[in-house]
């Protein structure tokens, strides 16, 4: 029987390449009709056809809140009562610069002196490495398998989620001059970067590494591992930017590098990108850090950067309501609700007999099918993944939106009330026998 959702697929496919404005949006590794979703609220989706689901994706990450929080609503509906887009400085941008920087700064610590806003991830990612680049005077990047940083020519080398989820080992149309620039490192080996440095160390412009890897399912730094990291790259003038996108401001006010200097992992990273949260839902992402690498940037330094849309004052509005409201409080119910769905999971597979981990950075988590957690891309693409899609659609048939790849962490918000948490638990028994088979 088909929906209004299966529809609608067959009508999009025929105006956007495969349905969709970003490709794990098509179901393309759980199969059948991606859900077409008119309305979000709360813990809540509802899709084309009508029907309501308990949501964990949160539109990957931004609803720290849960959807449409009002106090985000509002913020965004007076702004653009004043006007969508001015292309011109804002007294709101410089404040939404000043609280990044300020929550950032753990302790002694204030990592972050300055802050440009850009609309994306992608973009934020971007401009770290160019400036990295500028700064350093060298071209070669570290990055690792498995991490994702968006989609630029540069990054999409063994980048995680959405490739793993098509197979791809990178993207057609990248010039083999430009991927070059890229060496690409397993994961959680500081050894196989003391190589790549002793190899290359004076042409080495910098590291990038996410915060806590999230996007081949989550697989957390072991312990050091991003300290060591730094001490890499300052060892040989090099600079470690840390890609907070996905953790910064949903894992703890200071995002994952706040959480592990709480815990007593302390070091300097040159460069933070952030996104998703930090945005409230609105494209705006950001890049921050050292001031003498900060200015660097066009127009202080030489290194250029620009955007018609950058410091747009809906997306501001939007992530300084995010950020004011995303109180200690906030933090704790996550992180309480993630420790409900990722227990009750655990214990749903284990009374089934299947071989699982359920890794976890903060209140972000992650599933694999795998009796030991992965700690990098290999031990992620050696699970038994082929025992998600079951798995998923009799989460989705019993009204919970899971993320639709085993290579993607799963996301709970402040919304998340006892209700919401009962749908999910109460689903998940039936959904890991289906797993079972
Ligand atoms: N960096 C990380 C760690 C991400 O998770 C993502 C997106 O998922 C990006 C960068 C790219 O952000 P965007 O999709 O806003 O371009």
């Amino acid at each position: 029987m088909t929906d209004r959702n299966d529809d609608l697929f067959e009508r999009a496919r025929t105006a956007i390449p495969g349905g969709v404005n970003s490709p794990v949006r098509a179901f393309g590794s759980v199969g059948g009709s991606p859900r077409f979703l008119a309305a979000a609220r709360g813990a809540t989706v509802t899709d084309a056809a009508g029907r309501e689901y308990i949501d964990l994706v949160a539109s990957w990450g931004p609803a720290l809140l849960g959807h449409a929080h009002p106090d985000v609503v509002e913020a965004v509906r007076e702004a653009a009562l004043r006007g969508l887009s001015f292309g011109a400085p804002t007294e709101a941008e410089v404040e939404l610069a000043e609280l990044i920087a300020d929550r950032v700064a753990v302790g002694e610590g204030r990592p972050v002196e300055r802050v440009r806003l850009v609309s994306t991830g992608t973009e934020a990612t971007m401009t770290a490495i160019r400036l990295a680049r500028g700064y350093t005077g060298r071209d070669l990047l570290v990055k690792f398998a498995g991490n994702y940083h968006g989609h630029s020519d540069g990054l999409l080398a063994a980048a995680g989620s959405g490739l793993a989820t098509l197979g791809l080992p990178g993207s057609a149309g990248v010039p083999a001059p430009v991927a070059s620039q890229t060496l690409v490192v397993p994961y959680n080996d500081l050894g196989a970067v003391r190589e790549v440095f002793e190899i290359h160390g004076d042409r080495i412009a910098g590291i990038i590494v996410e915060a806590a890897a999230a996007n081949m399912g989550v697989v957390p730094p072991l312990p050091g591992y991003n300290a060591g990291l730094a001490d890499i790259a300052h060892e040989n003038g090099a600079l470690l930017i840390v890609d907070e996108v996905l953790t910064g401001f949903r894992v703890h006010s200071a995002g994952y590098w706040g959480l592990q200097a709480e815990a007593g992992e302390r070091y300097s990273p040159d460069l933070f990108t952030f996104g998703k949260v930090v945005g409230g839902g609105m494209p705006l992402a950001a890049l921050g850090g050292r001031a003498d690498v900060m200015d660097k940037l066009a127009p202080v330094g030489p290194v250029y950067q620009a955007g018609t849309l950058s410091g747009n004052p809906l997306s501001v509005a939007a992530g300084l309501a995010t950020l004011r409201a995303a109180t200690p409080q906030v933090y704790a119910r996550v992180d309480a609700a993630a420790s409900v769905v990722a227990g009750a999971l655990s214990a749903a597979l284990t009374a089934e007999g299947v071989d699982h981990s359920v890794p976890r950075a903060g209140n972000l988590f992650g599933m694999a099918f795998a009796a030991k957690a992965p700690v990098d891309n290999d031990e992620v693409q050696a699970q038994e993944a082929w025992r998600y899609p079951a798995f998923f659609h009799a989460m989705l048939d019993a009204g919970v939106s899971l993320p639709p790849s085993v290579f993607e962490a799963w996301f709970l918000t402040a919304a998340h009330d006892d209700a919401a948490l009962e749908r999910i638990t109460a689903a998940l028994p039936a959904a890991a026998h289906a797993a079972a088979r």
